[in-house]
């Protein structure tokens, strides 16, 4: 759409389709802005059920929902940005599927570009690793994890190599190394027996954190609980293990040691996109800094939200549940200004953390009410606070349908 086509509302342009921006999208009041979203990815990913589809709990389609059907009336461009020009007000944009330069104009700028996967210039984890934060990523490991189970099958196989095959290693012992073991180990315990049941024994699934102990984020009882509970199922936890190299199949560590494995997965936090780390706006830590109404202090038609940036007088976690709060604010706020109306600074709700450990049990740390709660029945509270969170009734209908699926019949371990 162009110029004239827009009329006359102010272009708000939205970078990103995460939580952020959707919610975003769901508040802006589209009498009042023509809206357009430039993001690379043309749906909406509920993150926090992607490691439940790396072993098919989940199926990949039912937690993303294509940007274009969250909210009818905008204009959708898949593209990345690659510069912003706020002298005059347009952004450079990169197209996806075709080698394509081009500028937009904006009257009013969202940055919620998110972060990438860290991986601290670590030599060979970008070649060797897997990742997981995109669906392809949730992909990519389902395929690796048959893949290594259909060749520890084959006739012929020496013992090293299946011992080798079998082993899946996992660097990073934040939420979602965490729920990746939890996951995997469900796989074994659930889903080897009618089809690999010779491998129960033999898988072994091992979780390297260079720290002292896993899931820094939750409170000290949960941490420790949560270490017991890994201990007997038999994940093994190697704590204060640096990865100094990854190769094809092997991690070396600072203590000099190898461990070869069939799947190694890469999970130790977020960097900056390069987008971000290119803007000459103040920013902490590789965050864009912004005022409590979450504008950029030197440009204040630009706002910055959700992983990507951080209020100046704060310390936000980098959660879904902060970026959908500042989107539900940002959209509320800029209806408000284009009313002529006062605007309140935006003030997070810290409703606390979750995380999937395994076995039907998760944790839950909720600050506010001073509770910590973990086992069987926080395990309900997970399932029934994500299944309400997700964007859309059909995202709810085929979450509760996978689950079901998955009790009456099983995971699908086929390879295609
Ligand atoms: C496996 C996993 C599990 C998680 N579980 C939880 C959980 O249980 N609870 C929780 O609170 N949080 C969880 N998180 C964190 C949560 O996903 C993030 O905090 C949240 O996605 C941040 O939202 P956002 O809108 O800032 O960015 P994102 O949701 O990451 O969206 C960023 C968007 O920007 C787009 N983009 C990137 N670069 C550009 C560019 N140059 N131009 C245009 N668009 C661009 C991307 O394609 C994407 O659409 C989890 C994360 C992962 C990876």
């Amino acid at each position: 759409m162009n110029n004239e086509e827009r009329g006359s509302k102010p272009h708000l342009v939205i970078l990103g389709s995460g939580f952020a921006a959707v919610m975003i999208l769901k508040k802006i009041d589209l009498e009042r802005y023509n809206v357009s979203v430039v993001s690379p990815r043309n749906h909406f990913l509920f993150t926090p059920l992607l490691p439940s589809t790396t072993v098919g709990t989940v199926e990949f389609r039912s937690i993303i929902e294509p940007i274009r059907k969250t909210r009818k009336g905008i204009d959708y461009v898949q593209a990345h940005c690659i510069a912003i020009d706020p002298g005059t007000q347009t952004i450079q944009c990169e197209g996806v599927e075709i080698d394509v330069e081009f500028t937009l104009d904006y009257d009013n700028l969202v940055i919620a570009v998110g972060t990438n996967n860290n991986t601290f210039g670590i030599p060979g984890v970008e070649e060797h690793a897997l990742f997981l934060k995109e669906l392809v990523d949730g992909r990519n490991l389902r395929e690796r994890i048959i893949s290594c189970l259909e060749r520890a099958d084959l006739p012929g196989i020496t013992l090293k190599e299946r011992a080798k095959l079998l082993h899946f290693m996992i660097v990073g012992g934040g939420p979602t190394g965490v729920e990746f073991a939890a996951e995997l180990h469900d796989l074994v315990e659930e889903s080897m027996e009618r089809n690999y049941p010779e491998f129960i024994a033999l898988v072994k699934i091992t979780l390297y954190e260079a720290l002292p102990t896993i899931l820094g984020v939750f409170d000290t009882q949960l941490r420790d609980y949560t270490m017991r509970h890994f201990n007997r199922q038999g994940i093994d936890l190697q704590l204060n293990k640096r990865v100094q190299h990854v190769g094809d199949g092997f991690l070396e560590f600072g203590d000099g040691s190898r461990e070869e494995g069939g799947l190694i997965l890469w999970s130790t936090g977020c960097s900056p996109t390069p987008l971000v780390r290119s803007l000459n706006f103040d920013a902490d830590r590789g965050r864009i800094l912004t005022d409590e109404y979450l504008r950029v202090p030197s440009h204040p038609e630009i706002y910055a939200l959700g992983d990507c940036a951080t209020v100046i007088t704060e310390s936000f976690p980098q959660t879904a549940q902060l970026a959908m709060q500042e989107g539900k604010y940002l959209g509320s706020a800029l209806n408000r200004k284009a009313k002529g109306k006062t605007v309140t600074p935006f003030r997070f709700n810290n409703f606390g953390m979750l995380a999937y450990i395994g076995e039907s049990k998760a944790l839950a740390e909720v600050p506010k009410a001073h509770l910590r709660l973990r086992g069987a029945l926080t395990y309900f509270f997970w399932r029934s606070a994500y299944l309400t969170r997700l964007v859309s009734l059909k995202n709810k209908v085929l979450v509760l349908f996978d689950w079901i699926k998955t009790r009456l019949f099983g995971r699908d371990m086929s390879k295609f």
